[in-house]
């Protein structure tokens, strides 16, 4: 798989050797046969993974906002509603509300697959529309790098990460140069990357802070679609040269270092037909946690789940399907694969 296809088209020209890369299939991440779609009785179904509320970049709802297909017509109503509700519109693009990030920081702590149908609409990405993207072809960041299951286990995730934080930095610095382009004054500039919580406009009575909105969009105030058609004009006419010069040595540092990580999550890609090593030795601690024995003698704890979906293993399953299989009472990550493969808990049919 080409990255071409991952990101919008208009970046082709601007980023021809990033796009150009080669990608491992992410052949357990089936997106049009998702696990978590495994049983209608449980809300995440509505939503798959989109529970995430996505940054865009200014000149990426430029693009959006200027696009004259039928199709975006959904995704850019709900970017209009945004901007006349003004929730997280800033010039540097649209964020989510502080509130967006408690959601985060509780997903450890509650288990979000349990969540009722009335509340998993307050975690669902508000660009999701009937279970599809609205904004699918101007999508960014997380949206572009995330698989649930990478096939190199712990080596993708890395990989994807590295790229999500390298997309990050091109659109906060390609959105900066827009601003500075098109006339923002300078010394209103802030260089730091645009978060949920960078801005908020509402008091916690509800009050607006009238100011602080007018002091961050200065003339373009009450014109806020035309500050991003205009950031847009500004970077879709900039050759590669001129991008890789404004993405400076950061750049060519983080580019480089996601190529490494490239090549040796190419190198770990988990073989198809896992089964659990017959040569472990199981033993059972407590009702909810055993013990595997591995032929080389390492002692792994697991929980009952775990083993469950490790037995699930035949050689003829991956852990998507262990998951989709098991509605979703099982489910094993791929870096717990590459690890179990590394100390022979698995094995090869
Ligand atoms: S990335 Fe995974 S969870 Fe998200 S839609 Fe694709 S298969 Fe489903
Ligand atoms: S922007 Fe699209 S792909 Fe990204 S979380 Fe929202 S609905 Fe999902």
């Amino acid at each position: 798989m080409k990255l071409t296809s991952k990101f919008p088209a208009f970046y082709h020209k601007l980023l021809p050797d990033l796009v150009s890369w080669e990608v491992p299939d992410e052949r357990f991440a089936d997106c049009s046969n998702c696990h978590l779609c495994a049983s209608d009785k449980l809300s995440v179904s509505t939503t798959k993974c989109c529970t995430y509320h996505a940054i865009l970049p200014n000149y990426m709802l430029g693009a959006l906002l200027s696009d004259d297909e039928d199709e975006w017509e959904t995704g850019k109503e709900k970017i209009q509603l945004k901007i006349n509700n003004k929730i997280g519109v800033t010039p540097y693009g649209i964020a989510g509300t502080p509130d967006i990030l408690e959601f985060n920081q509780n997903r450890r702590k509650i288990n979000t697959l349990a969540l009722p149908f009335e509340d998993r609409a307050k975690y669902a990405c508000p660009y999701l529309d009937s279970g599809r993207c609205s904004i699918w072809k101007y999508r960014g960041e997380l949206c572009i790098t995330y698989f649930c299951h990478p096939v190199s286990g712990a080596h993708g995730n890395k990989f994807w990460n590295h790229l999500f934080q390298y997309i990050r930095y091109i659109e906060r610095t390609l959105s900066l140069y827009a601003m500075i382009e098109i006339g923002y004054p300078k010394k209103h500039l802030s260089f730091k990357l645009l978060e949920h919580n960078s801005y908020n406009f509402y008091k916690k009575d509800g009050s607006f802070k009238d100011k602080l909105y007018h002091n961050l969009w200065q003339q373009w105030e009450g014109n806020e679609a035309r500050l991003y058609k205009e950031c847009y004009d500004v970077i879709v006419k900039l050759s590669s040269e001129q991008v890789d010069k404004i993405l400076g040595s950061e750049g060519t540092w983080r580019y480089h270092q996601c190529l490494e990580l490239l090549e040796s999550s190419k190198k770990n890609i988990i073989p198809d037909g896992l089964i659990l090593n017959e040569a472990v030795l199981v033993k059972q601690l407590n009702p909810n946690q055993y013990e595997l024995t591995s032929p080389k003698g390492q002692k792994i704890k697991v929980n009952i789940k775990t083993y469950m979906a490790l037995k699930k293993l035949d050689g003829s399953k991956n852990v998507q399907d262990v998951a989709r299989e098991s509605k979703l009472i099982l489910s094993l990550p791929t870096r717990l694969i590459t690890q179990y493969l590394n100390n022979d808990v698995l094995s090869i049919k």
